[in-house]
Order: C-alpha cells, then structure tokens, then sequence
C-alpha cells in the first residue's frame, strides 16, 4: 500500500508544472498615489514587484486604483497607498527622516489587506546610497527600492503573519539601502514562500 501511495503522490505532484497560468489565482494590487510619481520608478517599483512575487504562485495585477472599475470584483486586493513623494528630487539624505519604510494595518491581531508605503523615506534611504554613475538611474534605483519594500508588506498580507525573518530574506525585520538597490536580487526564502503558498 504504501508503494502505491508513493506514486499516487508523485503523479499529483507532476500535475503542478502543468497548472495554467490562468488557472493560478491572482492578486490584484491597487495602487493610490498621493504626491509626484515618477514614472519610471512606478514601472520599475511593477517590474520588481512581479519579478518578486511569481515566486509566490500568484499571478499579479498592479495597476492604479484609479484604472480600476466602479463596480469591478477581484478574488484577492489588496490597496496600496503611496505617499509622499514617489520620485527623486534631491540626492542628499536629511538624517531627521527615519522611520518605518513601510507598514500595514491589522484589527484583532489579524493583517488587513491594506498597506501604506512612505516614498519620502524610500527615497530618502535611497539618496544615502546612491554611488557615481547611480544617480542618473535614480529614479528607476528608487522604483526598484518601493517593489522590495512593497513585496514585504505583501509577505506580511498574504502570509498572514507579523513574524520575520531572521535568516536574511526579503521577509527580514531591516533592510540596508544599499540592498534596496542592488543589482543583486533579494528575494523570499523556502519558509517565507511556504507562508504565502496560495
Ligand atoms: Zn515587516
């Protein structure tokens, strides 16, 4: 019996690859925006923030709240306030603007599907590490930055959890600048994508 059980398994297991892309649930984000956007670190923030979560299973839809349907339904949303400024104005960092670069909102303990990024303190963090020949890719740098900073507080929304981290990944408690814009990807461990398995 047990042999049997084993193949039974493994052939549920090889329908998985085969599931089609349509057929995975999907996300919607909605975005709003508050101040200035730039709109190449909105199109890089997407690009990140997709390349981030497919990881997940989920196929995203990102778009702004504006674009979205009066009376238009979704599976899955979750709202995304941008504020502040979302683009690159000044190249050197004001030390008084520290804070959490981003946050969620939870009612009894549990996570709601609502986050708020602060561009300010992105863009910010992101002056600060800026080196020679970045600052003319800035604002893409900062788009970059807002997609990590936006897949953790999805981990947070999808995973339903306030826990972090602790081995480095993208679910971590803090994150350098420096890593908010490296070309080198960061991205979730296996334990953090287990959370968000759909
Ligand atoms: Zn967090």
């Amino acid at each position: 019996m047990r042999s049997l059980l084993t193949a039974t398994t493994t052939l549920l297991l090889c329908t998985i690859p085969a599931l089609r892309a349509d057929s995975l649930p999907n996300l919607t984000v909605l975005l709003s925006v508050d101040g200035k956007a730039s709109t190449a670190a909105l199109n890089e923030m997407k690009s990140e923030l997709n390349s981030i979560m497919k990881e997940t299973g989920r196929n995203l839809d990102v778009r702004l709240r504006s674009q979205a349907a009066p009376n238009e339904t979704f599976n899955d949303v979750v709202l995304v306030k941008l504020k502040g400024t979302c683009k690159m104005e000044r190249m050197i960092p004001f030390m008084d603007e520290r804070g959490p670069l981003a946050w969620t909102h939870s009612t009894d303990g549990a996570i709601l599907p609502f986050a708020e990024v602060s561009c300010d303190r992105i863009a910010n963090a992101v002056a600060g590490a800026l080196w020679g020949g970045q600052r003319k890719q800035a604002d893409m740098l900062l788009g970059r930055a807002m997609g990590r900073v936006l897949a953790h507080e999805l981990y947070h929304i999808i995973g339903k959890t306030h826990e972090h981290n602790a081995d480095g990944s993208l679910a971590k408690e803090a994150i350098s600048a420096k890593q908010l814009i490296s070309d080198k990807r960061i991205t979730f461990d296996m334990r953090d994508l287990n959370r968000m398995t759909p």
